[in-house]
């Protein structure tokens, strides 16, 4: 199963797109977590994507497109695989289009989550991880069942987001709607583009989800 799920930031990728991982055994790739790691290596190359990262804008077409590429041909993907936060721009799709044609492969669904203005701020300024597992969490929405403790492996550590602050939210809000909201027409043309109510709580957005896939 190949999919891709669209929305702007803090509309719930990343929590839907590992329930899917998990669900279906497929492999998420999510290309904030990659360049937020590649970010941390501290060379100039980290240095210049943190710097992009955190003033709100996108990473160039060409950088964030040969990661992919490397990925989607990979042995790890041959059973197919989440795309979150990817593609953003329409020369993305494309260059997607065309690697996915190279490895004769299709993509089985675009699938948007459609989240309010307000609630999109609400969630990220709520947003913390893991820093041991990666599973994420919500102040209100998802709070750790024992306070200071991660449910899932028992860490005891963990992170806000550097970009997840009021004014770069802004602009990353903005980035969305002007370079990749122009994605949905591009999918809808395609017959391929499925909307969700992302303002559901999440195993409801979870089932529609599923219901979605059963249909393919
Ligand atoms: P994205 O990957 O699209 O930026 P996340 O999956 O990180 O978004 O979700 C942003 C925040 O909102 C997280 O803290 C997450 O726990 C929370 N969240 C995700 N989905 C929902 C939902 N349906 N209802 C309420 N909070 C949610
Ligand atoms: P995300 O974790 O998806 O919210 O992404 C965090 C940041 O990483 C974004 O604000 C961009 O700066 C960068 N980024 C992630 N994915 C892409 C992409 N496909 N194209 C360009 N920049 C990206």
């Amino acid at each position: 199963m190949r999919l891709i799920l669209l929305g702007p930031p803090g509309a719930g990728k990343g929590t839907q797109a590992a329930f899917l991982a998990r669900e279906y055994g497929i492999l998420k790739l999510s290309t904030g977590d990659m360049l937020r790691s590649a970010a941390q290596a501290g060379d100039e190359f980290g240095e210049n994507l943190r710097q992009v990262m955190s003033s709100g804008g996108l990473v160039a077409d060409s950088i964030i497109i040969d990661i992919i590429r490397k990925e989607v041909s990979g042995d790890g993907c041959a059973k197919g695989f989440i795309l979150d936060g990817f593609p953003r721009t329409v020369v993305q799709a494309q260059a997607l289009d065309t690697m996915l044609e190279e490895i004769q492969c299709g993509l089985d669904s675009v699938i948007e989550l459609v989240v309010d203005h307000d609630a999109l701020v609400e969630r990220i300024s709520g947003r913390f991880s893991c820093d041991g597992c990666g599973e994420g969490y919500h102040d209100s929405y998802k709070p750790l069942k024992k306070e200071g403790i991660c449910d899932v492996c028992g860490g005891v550590h963990f992170t806000r987001r550097e970009d997840d602050n009021a004014q770069t939210v802004a602009k990353r809000l903005r980035a969305y709607q002007e370079q990749t909201a122009p994605l949905l027409p591009y999918y809808e043309k395609k017959h391929m583009l499925r909307q969700v109510d992302g303002m559901l709580p999440m195993q409801q957005v979870e089932e529609r989800i599923r219901e979605i896939l059963a249909h393919l």
